[in-house]
């Protein structure tokens, strides 16, 4: 039989990966895992060593992992039509139901739905939108899109440029000179700097740094503004309060349209259909990917809003068929798999799971956390959830980043069979588990948690940096 070592060997030598360093891979010197099965909130690799998935996967595996009821709905209609393609009106079942399915979930004011294969994909599709509306309008320099830092809308030349993280800039000459990034609701973070601030004042701060913004650059070139309902890549933030409203009012002041990005919020994740159900933010566009299918099939879609639609329709007579499309857009397997998913999240009522069981998620990890000498925050929403340390918890102050808290905490938690994830920036150690996680398992992964926060404490105060 072949070992895990083989197979990594092997990997090595013919693939690279995401978020890796390429060399030290490829030479052996940076750990590899190959995953072999999956059941409820458990992965399982190919030692048969067993992991309580506190991430599900990419804040993705919504319904949890092993689930054969989707399994079986994709290979029937793999039997029946596994794919054609949907240019020229063609569609497919699957697709027409899927986009009912997600209309009624979306609610009043959402129009139509267009499918890709991956967040980022989505997004590229949300931008040329965009830009397609305002050339229909006669709005040919209203183009510039703003996205905050910190934001995460995916890794392509223009999702990567909408994203607001560093090291997905760096190296990439990104981002590209039409996308902004103004400030993070990164109250935690930000307040402490603007001394005293309530948190209502911050969002105040935050719309009027975007007003400043969309005055600099002149109103009739800002066409659109993006956001995560919960700021999530960037540190699992949920906004200020009052921030969505503040925000929204400046942008309906300039004409100025909002995408959110729900593809982590989408689908349940914390506690409604929607973060921007949860918020009260009405989008004019939605980015869903993710928990549209628990990731059984690679599936993104963007919801296009009535405003915009009646506008992008007005472009037919002028341009004819519009010049946009994916050969996998609406793929008969994916969207198959996304409506199996959607009938679970449903019948087993996951949302509210996510709401309920959440809210325990938070108050564990509030009582495990909250005194903890070195976490500075304990923060999240639904099944969100995260821990910030800091070297000093009274003064918010950071650690080296030398010292890689943030990935020492991970890599304790790994020890104890946990996956959480340290976020790209900062010392953050992130939760998304599954919306089936109980609150047995719950107390699981908060248990786990605290023996790895403990035995990097320690190690820190070993080693005199604490
Ligand atoms: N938007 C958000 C909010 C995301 O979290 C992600 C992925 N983490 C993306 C877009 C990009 O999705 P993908 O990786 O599927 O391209």
């Amino acid at each position: 039989m072949t070992t895990h070592q083989e197979l990594i060997d092997r990997d090595r030598k013919v693939t690279f990966h995401a978020s890796t360093h390429l060399r030290d891979f490829a030479h052996g010197d940076a750990p590899g895992r190959v995953i072999t099965g999956g059941k409820g909130i458990h992965i399982i690799d190919k030692d048969g060593r067993e992991f309580i998935d506190g991430f599900a996967g990419l804040y993705c595996v919504n319904i949890g992992y092993g689930r054969t009821e989707v399994a079986e709905a994709i290979y029937q209609q793999a039997l029946e039509m596994s794919y054609y393609h949907t240019y020229v009106g063609h569609s497919n079942e699957p697709q027409i139901a899927l986009s009912e399915k997600i209309l009624e979930l979306a609610g009043p004011g959402m129009s139509k739905v267009y499918y890709g294969m991956s967040g980022s994909d989505a997004n590229e599709t949300q931008l040329k939108i965009v830009r397609y509306y305002n050339n229909v309008l006669g709005r040919p320099q209203k183009k510039k899109v703003i996205a905050r830092m910190r934001g995460y809308h995916g890794s392509g030349i223009a999702s990567g440029s909408l994203t607001g993280l560093k090291a997905f800039h760096d190296h990439f000459d990104l981002p590209i000179d039409t996308i902004r990034h103004t400030e993070a609701p990164y109250y935690y973070h930000r307040a402490a700097e603007q001394a005293g601030m309530t948190e209502r004042e911050f969002s105040a701060y935050c719309a009027g740094k975007l007003e400043e913004m969309i005055l600099a650059e002149g109103p009739e070139t800002v066409a659109a503004f993006i956001g995560e309902p919960v700021l999530g890549t960037g540190g699992i933030v949920p906004p200020p309060e009052g921030y969505w409203e503040a925000i929204q009012a400046v942008l309906a002041r300039y004409d100025v349209l909002l995408i959110a990005d729900e593809v982590v919020c989408g689908f349940g994740r914390i506690g409604a259909d929607f973060g921007s159900h949860h918020y009260g933010i009405k989008p004019d566009l939605i980015t869903v990917a993710k928990g549209l299918t628990s990731a059984y099939q690679p599936l993104s879609g963007v919801i296009v809003g009535d405003r915009v639609w009646r506008v992008l329709e007005q472009g037919t007579g002028e341009y004819g068929p519009i010049g946009h499309g994916w050969t996998y857009s609406g793929h008969a397997l994916g969207c198959a798999a996304g409506l199996a998913n959607l009938a679970i999240i449903e019948r087993e009522g996951l949302t509210a799971n996510a709401a309920e069981t959440g809210a325990y998620l938070q108050r564990q990890m509030q009582a495990a956390f909250g005194d903890h000498p070195i976490v500075g925050q304990v923060r999240g929403v639904g099944m969100l959830a995260a821990l910030e340390f800091s070297a000093d918890p009274a003064r918010r102050r950071h650690f080296d980043p030398s010292l890689k808290v943030g990935p020492r905490m991970a890599a304790a938690a790994l020890e104890e069979n946990l996956i959480a994830r340290a976020m790209p920036q900062g010392d953050i150690l992130g939760f998304a588990p599954p919306l089936t996680t109980t609150r047995g398992e719950v107390d699981e992964i908060v248990a786990r948690t605290k023996r790895a926060v403990d035995k990097v404490t320690d190690a820190l105060v070993r080693e005199g940096t604490l």
